[in-house]
């Protein structure tokens, strides 16, 4: 089975092709590999494409349209150096990770004419991901044809079955009527790595307490009992919780009335100011990039210290509030680009818990690997483990659970 996974994102799109016989333990090696981004230069997308046997390309298209582009990507499947199929009709099935599935849809589905009518309706939620999203559907299906099964992972799904008092807000009962509840993202990543987790540690999920700790440009935090998410940290949108790359996370919500009352704010300002000028970037003034704001700390730079200082504050008290919905822990796992590689970050949380006898090993902490491991002392209270979050594979494997339900 030829499994074609897209995650189209509003300024880039990842996508990948892997071949199946069996669903193998490990994720394998995508036969194909697509990187689009058009953040650099407007009306122009970078396209870099890979695949299995070593080749590699390379290259601009002149477009602002995402079918354009799409295209452009899909056809390196079957023509030119890139080319790992004959032609388009061998690709089985094609699976997306849709932001924001709403209050609906609590699993993958097979996307139909009603799926695309929710994810459009969800668009007021998730207005950043859910048009592109959508549209990477509705490119696949006219490229490829409506027969081929397309097929939607959603998100916010992982944490559907979050506990009333963790998923509601304190505010009028009516606006929980009206679909005001925190939903929770970053659940593929979540999913995966809790599962990850589990096989790391030879024991059933059903049986651990975990926190993942995705930090990336997003970052979030699950708390996953018996492998389901029992309380998070990004909520309505994915604004709420610690702070990030450029957004603000959490913060009072007096101080958006206020600068809406008093400083002449409109709320379309208000937005971009909490999503794209905030986190890192807002407090730094220098990129909401981590690696850029060591490199400022290493020069001296004073706000991007204050940055680090309130990003690891943040992650360290939203740590507490997981543990103490989870009522203790088994393992602690760190994940996505800043989880993954920052072993400032790692440490800063860990230390804080040094008082539950929470320990890592600095080598360990310090090896730069890309595999998957534990870092904790064989003394700690809890396992610490670095997973490399796959979530085209985990897409690619709803993909295959459906298929062959069906
Ligand atoms: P992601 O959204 O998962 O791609 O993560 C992006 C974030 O990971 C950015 O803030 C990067 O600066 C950060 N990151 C990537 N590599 C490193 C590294 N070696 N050390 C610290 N942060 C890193």
């Amino acid at each position: 089975m030829k499994i074609l996974v897209l995650n189209a994102g509003s300024s880039s799109q990842k996508s990948c092709l892997y071949e199946l016989t069996e669903l193998p333990d490990r994720p394998p090696q995508p036969l194909w590999e697509a990187h689009t981004d058009w953040s650099h230069q407007q009306g122009v997308a970078e396209l870099q494409v890979k695949t299995i046997h070593g080749a590699e390309v390379k290259t601009d298209i002149t477009s602002d349209s995402r079918r354009d582009v799409t295209e452009q990507m899909l056809k390196t499947l079957w023509s030119g150096a890139t080319q790992v199929i004959q032609q388009p009709n061998q690709i089985s099935i094609v699976g997306h990770r849709v932001v924001h599935g709403g209050e609906t849809y609590q699993s993958s589905t097979r996307v139909t004419e009603a799926v695309k009518g929710a994810i459009a309706d969800l668009i007021d939620l998730a207005p950043a991901h859910n048009p592109a999203n959508l549209e990477g559907i509705q490119v696949i299906e006219e490229l490829l044809g409506a027969d081929v099964p397309q097929v939607a992972v959603f998100d916010t799904a992982f944490h559907s079955q979050m506990p009333r008092s963790a998923a509601t807000y304190a505010v009028p009962y009516e606006w929980f009527e009206r679909g005001i509840r925190r939903y929770g993202f970053h659940g593929i990543s979540h999913q995966y790595c809790a599962q990850r987790a589990a096989q790391l540690l030879d024991q059933e999920l059903s049986q651990l307490r975990l926190i993942n700790c995705h930090l990336g440009n997003g970052c979030s935090l699950a708390a996953i009992r018996d492998g389901y998410s029992v309380d998070t940290t990004m909520g309505f949108t994915p604004l709420e919780g610690l702070m990030m790359g450029t957004r603000s996370g959490s913060v009072d919500p007096g101080i958006l009335l206020y600068l809406l009352r008093e400083g002449g704010y409109t709320a379309d300002q208000l937005d971009e100011a909490l999503n794209k000028a905030s986190g890192l970037k807002g407090v730094s003034g220098v990129s909401g990039d981590m690696r850029q704001i060591m490199q400022a700390i290493d020069q001296g730079n004073d706000r991007a210290q204050l940055a680090l200082d309130i990003f690891f504050h943040r992650l360290r008290s939203c740590v507490g509030s997981m543990l103490a919905s989870l009522g203790g822990l088994d393992a602690l796992i760190f994940t996505a680009g800043i989880g993954e590689n920052s072993p400032e970050a790692r440490l800063a949380t860990v230390e804080a818990f040094e008082f539950l006898g929470w320990e890592i090993n600095p080598e360990k902490n310090a090896e730069r690997s890309k595999d998957d491991r534990d870092i904790a002392t064989p003394e700690s209270t809890v396992r610490v483990l670095v997973i490399h979050t796959q979530e085209d594979w985990a897409i690619a494997q709803e993909c295959w659970r459906l298929a062959q339900s069906h």
